[in-house]
């Protein structure tokens, strides 16, 4: 069956969260949103990890639902973790997700991970021990865990990020790197930038939320068509099948907070051929510019932009359906008019990504203002103009270039 998965989310455990990321209110969004499989992130966690216990039945087969409450969700056992550590005289930082096929096996990852660190400060877990060292560990404890690199290219915290990482996937993981088939490319990179470096081809590229709260469920997501069952996803991520992976969904990169460099204090926000001629120094406080996702991508690629290697797995750019939603009506996300046409759209269409990857124009006009049918026909078609996200700051989307007032404020269109 075809379903959509989103495999990378926080819990309420872990640091700047959301009180309403625990499963039943995730199994609401997920509905709303069209994802079927959802990671249930923070499995590492003691506290989260005794509700997965309580609330989820194991399937049988990897997978667990709700006992109570949304039955047609399907979770997966997932988890982040954050190891910091010294390679090669400099400190790196990367962050990477496990999958784990079912309660034993997170629990023989617990006892070995608690003596390593602390589990139940947050639900990302630091460790001291090294990336490759992480993967002989679950491995050992399970042959069918997965170890994916996390968001991959963000400068602070990833394995090919500009601050604290590496070069290539064998430079980390040594000896493990055949064992690693994956990389997540994060919100600021998508795979057309990774189809750049071919020392990714080998590999699937993943895309997943990364979500701190509920209403951001999917912003990424990977859409498959095979069965609902552990062995066979792990399967197609592991052996990039693509008649059973069939596209990931992909925020625009500009979008994300790290796509371009600058500083986020000054205001500055510069492309790669910017920072170089400013020698990587911010021109107002001197001090050194934080260097974002495409600058590194252009540093390791061995192509030019534009080029789709054989086996690719395809992508699809959307914007979530709140900020389409909330420009075409000029006021603010998370303002009650954008909730409220929000909620009414994603009942009335089936799901957010019934209405964004599926659903024609005319049907579309039916029941949604032509404003917003616009806004989508827009985005599917790429014309969208973005203020590249730089050193943290999102970058800012806009589909109504035209709507714009003077002095930038976020419009004041009233459609309705
Ligand atoms: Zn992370
Ligand atoms: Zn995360
Ligand atoms: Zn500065």
């Amino acid at each position: 069956m075809k379903f959509i998965a989103d495999f990378h989310l926080h819990s309420k455990y872990s640091r700047a969260t959301s009180k309403d990321m625990e499963v039943e209110t995730l199994a609401q969004w997920a509905k709303k949103k069209g994802i079927t499989l959802l990671g249930t992130g923070d499995f590492t966690h003691p506290t989260y990890f005794a509700e997965l216990r309580a609330k989820l039945e194991p399937l049988g087969n990897g997978l667990f639902k709700l006992k109570k409450g949304n039955q047609g969700i399907r979770y997966i056992l997932t988890a982040e973790v954050s190891n910091i550590y010294t390679q090669g005289g400099k400190v790196r930082r990367i962050h990477n997700l496990i999958f784990a096929p079912g309660f034993e096996e997170v629990e023989a990852i617990q006892s070995r991970l608690g003596k390593l660190g602390k589990l139940s400060s947050d639900g990302r877990p630091i460790f001291r021990f090294t990336a490759k060292e992480l993967v002989k560990m679950i491995l050992d404890i399970s042959p069918d865990c997965l170890i994916i690199p996390a968001h991959a290219w963000t400068p602070w915290f990833s394995i090919f990020g500009a601050n604290s990482g590496f070069d290539s996937i064998a430079e980390c993981f040594e000896e493990m790197a055949p064992h690693i088939h994956a990389i997540e490319t994060g919100l600021s990179s998508d795979p057309e930038m990774n189809w750049r470096l071919s020392a990714l081809d080998p590999l699937t590229l993943i895309s997943n939320s990364d979500a701190h709260s509920p209403n951001r469920l999917g912003r990424e997501a990977n859409a498959f068509d095979c069965a609902l069952d552990y062995r066979e996803i792990i399967e197609a991520i592991r052996k990039k099948e693509r008649k059973k992976f069939l596209f990931t969904i992909e925020f625009f990169p500009e979008e994300g907070k790290y796509h371009y460099d600058g500083h986020r204090q000054c205001g500055v926000i510069f492309s790669p051929s910017e920072t170089k001629a400013n020698h990587y120094v911010c021109p107002r406080c001197q001090k050194k510019l934080t260097v974002g996702v495409m600058h590194r991508v252009g540093e390791l690629s061995d192509r030019p932009e534009g080029f789709v290697p054989k086996n690719a797995i395809p992508s699809i750019h959307l914007i979530p359906l709140e900020e389409i939603v909330a420009e075409a009506l000029g006021y603010r996300i998370g303002t009650k008019a954008v909730e409220t046409e929000y909620e009414r759209l994603v009942e009335r269409g089936g799901s957010e990504f019934q209405i964004l990857l599926e659903a024609t124009p005319e049907a579309l006009a039916t029941y949604v203002p032509e404003k917003i049918v616009e806004g989508i026909v827009r985005m599917r078609q790429g014309k969208v103009s973005i203020v590249p996200g730089h050193d943290g700051v999102y970058g800012k989307v806009t589909l109504f270039p035209e709507a714009k007032r003077e002095g930038g404020s976020e419009g004041q269109l009233k459609l309705f």
